[in-house]
């Protein structure tokens, strides 16, 4: 059964902190969620650290206005 690990990441556009729900089934993929503040939509990187745990990083959708 698994389970969803909590992470927080800056914003690419307001620089907020956002708590997110990784699911480590979704390593290795890419989602789009709206930031919770300025409502723009931050694209989401799930990959392993070198721990074996999940890690996300964000960057921002300028480059496919
Ligand atoms: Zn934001």
């Amino acid at each position: 059964m698994e389970f969803l690990e909590e992470g927080v990441v800056n914003c690419p556009y307001c620089g907020e902190s956002l708590d997110v729900l990784l699911d480590p089934q979704e390593v290795g993929q890419q989602y789009i969620e709206d930031c919770q503040v300025c409502c723009k939509p931050i694209t989401f990187d799930l990959a392993l650290d070198a721990n074996g745990e999940v890690a996300v990083s964000v960057r921002d959708e300028n480059q496919v206005y």
